[in-house]
């Protein structure tokens, strides 16, 4: 099925649709699910529940969405979690640099790229805003977090922009009061935000999001010690380290060290297992394994699992190995 089949189907049985849309003013990258999805959501949850959490005796939580100030300066977010933005000097228009220039030129520059890599491809390839042929102003970063002000002071704080953060901040309290015992996962299900300069297709770039999240707590020399790796050994996963996904069971992964530990090559596996119970055909996905400067400013080692689709390659997982950033 193409993706305006799709569309056309979630609007018309009621599956998703957009958020205040008798509005006029109505805010793209809002959307609500309805009934039918609903229910397809809680279906996929029940599995996340079924096949991730409980299956090794995760603990859940249910965080706050609004989060104070400290988090983010802690996190790295107020002065990381941005996109590089040009500006057009004639119309205003704004546009995700990265996405601009991967559009006319088909130059792919990572969105954490230095500032002047995005300015010199722009002027290289004599690149115009797509609205009036004017000028862009030079790449800007636009940080993506929702500022909101807490009470009549105002006070900064803002909607997380993704949901480990309360994993993190809570992780002494849930160290103490539960197990105390390492390796810990802590789930969460919930919201997360991000100011998207352009959201689009739907479910797929939104500024309000669903975001289903783990983060395994572990000791650092213990990597290789994973007592239920023969589970998951010979499950086979699609690594992309250059030009096309290569198969090759988790312990091939590890073995040949694409894969940084143990640990990592258990996730990957019991992720896929997870995925192909969903339904998704995992002959069409992949773990990209992303480059220095590509991956999240936390990470060591990052994949990305992605399946393929009739608009592309779709990124479903992100998975870090942040090891001790947090
Ligand atoms: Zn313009």
């Amino acid at each position: 099925m193409d993706y305006e089949t799709v569309m056309k189907l979630a609007l018309e049985r009621g599956f998703y649709f957009p958020s205040c849309e008798v509005y006029a003013d109505a805010q793209a990258g809002f959307w609500e699910y309805g009934p039918t999805g609903v229910g397809l959501k809680n279906k996929f949850l029940q599995l996340w529940r079924r096949e991730l959490i409980r299956r090794d005796g995760m603990l859940e939580i249910d965080g706050s969405q609004i989060m104070s100030k400290s988090v983010f300066e802690a996190s790295g977010h107020l002065g990381n979690f941005a996109d590089p933005i040009i500006k057009c000097s004639k119309c205003n228009s704004t546009f995700r640099a990265d996405k601009t220039i991967a559009e006319i030129t088909k130059i792919e520059i990572p969105e954490s790229a230095d500032l002047i890599e995005f300015d010199n491809a722009i002027s290289q390839n004599n690149i115009k805003c797509q609205k009036c042929k004017g000028d862009f102003e030079k790449t800007k970063n636009f940080n993506m977090m929702f500022k909101v002000g807490i009470g009549p002071e105002e006070e900064e704080a803002y909607l997380r922009p993704e949901t480990c953060q309360s994993i993190f901040v809570d992780f002494p309290r849930l160290y103490k009061t539960m197990r105390g015992k390492l390796p810990l996962g802590i789930a969460q299900v919930g919201k997360s935000f991000r100011n998207e300069i352009a959201p689009r297709q739907s479910l797929l770039r939104l500024r309000e999001f669903y975001q289903a999240e783990i983060e395994v707590f572990c000791n650092p020399t213990k990597l290789d010690v994973v007592e239920k790796f023969e589970e998951i050994q010979d499950v086979i996963i699609r690594i992309q380290t250059d030009s096309e996904p290569v198969a090759m069971t988790c312990k091939e992964g590890l073995e040949s060290g694409i894969i940084p530990n143990k640990f990592v090559a258990y996730y990957l596996g019991i992720l896929t297992e997870f995925y192909e119970k969903t339904g998704v055909d995992i002959t069409k996905s992949r773990f990209r394994k992303l480059g220095e400067k590509e991956k999240a400013f936390y990470a060591e080692v990052a994949f990305d699992f992605e399946v393929e689709t009739t608009i592309g390659w779709l990124e479903l997982v992100a998975c870090n190995y942040r090891s001790d950033y947090d």
